[in-house]
C-alpha cells in the first residue's frame, strides 16, 4: 500500500483525498488543516488522520471536537508521498520540507512548472514520471486542453490549436470572489498563460489561448479548433473521444446545452459531489472543415485533476509503470459511468 498524505484540505484536496482512498494500492495516512472547519469535520467523519500547520492552534481544533494528530512534520513522516494541494505559491514554499525530508510529493497547477521541474498529465507522459521525487499536476483547464490534443495528435497530427476558454468566476464554496456581473478578460493580452502551460507538457504543440472570466461557479466551457496534417472524420473524431477513458461524450439526445445542465446530469448520475473528472465534449458541436476540427468542451475545475494525481502517485512510486493500466485502476475505482 502507498501511503499518501494530503497537505492542504481543500477543493481539491478533499477530493484528492476520497479518490486515494478509493484505491486498492493506496491510503491516506493524513490530511493537514490550518483551521477547524467544516472541511476538517469531515476529514473526521471519513477517519483521515489529521495533522494542523500551526501547532499553536491545537486548543481550538480540540474546542470544536477535532482530534489532533500532530504537525504537518509528524505528517510527512508518515508518508511515501504528499499530495500537496495547498493555495498556489504555498507548494513552492513547501517543497523545503518535502526536500529535507526525502519524500515524493505532488504540486498542482497553482505553481510555476519549475517547482518541479516536470508537469504531468497521464495520458501524455505518464511514463517520464516514473521514478520522480515531484511533479506537477497541471491545472483544470491545461489538463482538459491536454487530453483533446493528444487524442487528436496521435490520431491526425496537430498543426495548430487555437482555444478560447470561457472560465468560471471561483468555486461554488468561494463566497468572497467575483465577479458577479462582468466578463473579465484574462488577461487582456494575447495569448493567455494556457498555451505555454499546456507546452509544459507537450513541448512540440503549437497553441494559441485566450481567455476570460464570467460569473458562474459550475464549469470552464472551452471553443477549441485545431489545423491538423491529415483531415478529421466527424464519426471517427466522436468514437476516439467515446473510447477515451477521461472524455465523455454529451450526446446529442441528452438535449443538454450548458454547464448547468450538464452538472444536474452528473448529480443524477450519484457521482461524489457531482464530480466531472472527464472533459465534457459536446456532440454537437464536434465538426470538420477540410483539415479542420472544431468542439466545444465542458472541464469541470474542482474534479478533473482530481484523477490525474491519483496516476501520477503510481507513476512517481513506480508500482504501475503502464499508463493505461493505472489510468483504468483509478477509473474502476471511482466507477466511471460514461455520461
Ligand atoms: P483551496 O483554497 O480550496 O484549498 C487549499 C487548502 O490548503 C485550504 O484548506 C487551506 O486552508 C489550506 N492551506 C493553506 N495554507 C496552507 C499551508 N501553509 N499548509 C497546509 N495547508 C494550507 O485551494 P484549491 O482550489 O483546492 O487549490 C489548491 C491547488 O490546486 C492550487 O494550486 C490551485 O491552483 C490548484 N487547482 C485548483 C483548482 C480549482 O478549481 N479549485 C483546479 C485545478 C487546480
Amino acid at each position: 500500500m502507498i501511503k499518501v498524505a494530503v497537505n492542504g484540505y481543500g477543493t481539491i484536496g478533499k477530493r484528492v483525498a476520497d479518490a486515494v482512498a478509493a484505491q486498492p494500492d493506496m491510503q491516506i495516512v493524513g490530511v493537514s488543516k490550518t483551521r477547524p472547519n467544516a472541511d476538517a469535520s469531515i476529514a473526521m467523519n471519513r477517519g483521515f488522520p489529521l495533522f494542523i500547520a500551526d501547532p499553536a492552534k491545537k486548543g481550538a481544533f480540540e474546542k470544536a471536537g477535532i482530534a489532533v494528530a500532530g504537525t504537518i512534520e509528524d505528517m510527512i513522516k508518515r508518508a511515501d508521498l504528499i499530495v500537496d494541494a495547498t493555495p498556489g505559491d504555498t507548494g513552492a514554499k513547501n517543497r523545503i520540507l518535502y526536500e529535507k525530508a526525502g519524500v515524493k510529493a505532488i504540486f498542482q497547477g497553482g505553481e510555476e512548472h519549475e517547482v518541479a521541474g516536470f508537469s504531468f498529465n497521464s495520458d501524455c507522459n505518464f511514463k517520464d514520471a516514473i521514478g520522480r521525487q515531484f511533479v506537477r499536476v497541471v491545472s483544470c483547464n491545461t489538463t482538459g486542453l491536454c487530453r483533446i490534443i493528444k487524442a487528436m495528435d496521435r490520431e491526425y497530427g496537430v498543426v495548430k490549436v487555437r482555444a478560447v476558454m470561457v472560465r468560471r468566476g471561483a468555486d461554488p464554496g468561494e463566497i468572497k470572489k467575483g465577479p458577479i456581473d462582468a466578463i473579465v478578460l484574462n488577461p487582456v493580452s494575447i495569448p493567455s498563460h494556457h498555451g505555454p502551460d499546456v507546452q509544459t507538457v507537450l513541448p512540440n504543440i503549437s497553441i494559441v489561448t485566450l481567455a476570460m472570466i464570467v460569473p458562474t461557479t459550475l464549469m470552464h466551457m472551452h471553443a477549441i479548433q485545431m489545423d491538423l496534417v491529415s483531415a478529421p472524420a466527424r464519426e471517427r473524431v466522436i468514437e476516439i473521444i467515446r473510447k477515451h477513458p477521461r472524455m465523455g461524450l454529451v450526446p446529442r439526445t441528452s438535449g443538454i446545452t450548458s454547464t448547468a445542465e450538464l452538472k444536474e446530469f452528473v448529480m443524477d448520475l450519484g457521482r461524489p459531489r457531482s464530480d466531472l473528472w472527464e472533459n465534457g465534449i459536446f456532440e454537437d458541436s464536434v465538426a470538420c472543415d477540410g483539415n479542420e476540427l472544431y468542439l466545444f468542451q465542458a472541464i469541470h475545475q474542482e474534479a478533473d485533476v482530481v484523477v490525474e494525481n491519483v496516476d501520477a502517485i503510481r507513476a512517481m512510486t513506480g508500482v504501475e509503470k503502464d499508463p493505461d493500466t493505472s489510468i483504468r485502476m483509478t477509473n474502476q475505482a471511482l466507477h466511471f459511468q460514461a455520461i
